[in-house]
C-alpha cells in the first residue's frame, strides 16, 4: 500500500510543463473584475448597446465567429426579438428573463443553451431591475419582427466594432479592444 505524499514530497511534484507551447497558440486571456461595478472599478469597459442594456465583452473570438460577454439590463420590458445562426450557452449571474416563446423563467444559476435557428424574444418581466448573464454566442442574431422579417444583424464583427467605437468615445483608447480579440 502506497504511503500518503509528505508535504516535501507534493511539492516536489510541483513542477511547471517543461516544453514549449505549440507555435501558433494564442495567448491566454484573463480579466479580472469582469463585472466592473463597485464604485471604485472602471465601469467603462461595459458598452452600452441601448436604454439601461449594455454588455462587458470577455472574448471576440473572430476565427470562429463568437463572442463571449456579460450582458447587463437595468429595466424591465423587452430587449430583443432575433433569430440565432449558431448556439448560445448562456449562464444567469443576476436577476431573471424570459423568452415569449418558451414558459420557462431563467434565474440566478440558470444554464441554458439556445439551439441554432431558434427565434425567440427577450424579455426582463417587471419587478426585476437588474439582469446580468454570461452568453457565448455563436453566429448572428438577425433581429426581426414577429413574422420574421429582419430589421438588422449582429455577428462578434458588428459587436467588436461597437467595442472598439465605444472605448474611443470614453477614453480608453480604440486599442483596447485587441485584449479581447483571439
Ligand atoms: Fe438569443
Amino acid at each position: 500500500m502506497n504511503k500518503p505524499l509528505t508535504p516535501a514530497q507534493t511539492d516536489a511534484q510541483r513542477i511547471p510543463y517543461q516544453k514549449p507551447q505549440p507555435l501558433h497558440m494564442r495567448p491566454d486571456l484573463v480579466i479580472h473584475d469582469a463585472m466592473a461595478l463597485s464604485a471604485h472599478s472602471d465601469s467603462r469597459a461595459w458598452v452600452p448597446l441601448a436604454e439601461r442594456v449594455a454588455v462587458r465583452p470577455l472574448q471576440f473570438n473572430v476565427t470562429q465567429g463568437q463572442y463571449t460577454h456579460l450582458m447587463r439590463v437595468t429595466k424591465a420590458g423587452m430587449i430583443a426579438r432575433h433569430r440565432h445562426s449558431g448556439g448560445v450557452h448562456a449562464w444567469v449571474f443576476k436577476g431573471r428573463w424570459h423568452y415569449l416563446e418558451h414558459d420557462w423563467v431563467a434565474e440566478q444559476g440558470s444554464y441554458i443553451w439556445e439551439p441554432p435557428g431558434e427565434t425567440h424574444t427577450l424579455v426582463v418581466p417587471e419587478g426585476c431591475n437588474e439582469m446580468i448573464t454570461l452568453f457565448q454566442v455563436t453566429g448572428s442574431l438577425m433581429y426581426v419582427d414577429p413574422h420574421g422579417v429582419s430589421t438588422g444583424y449582429d455577428d462578434v464583427f458588428t459587436r467588436l466594432e461597437k467595442a472598439r467605437a465605444h472605448y474611443q468615445a470614453v477614453g480608453l483608447g480604440e486599442d483596447y479592444v485587441e485584449r479581447f480579440i483571439r
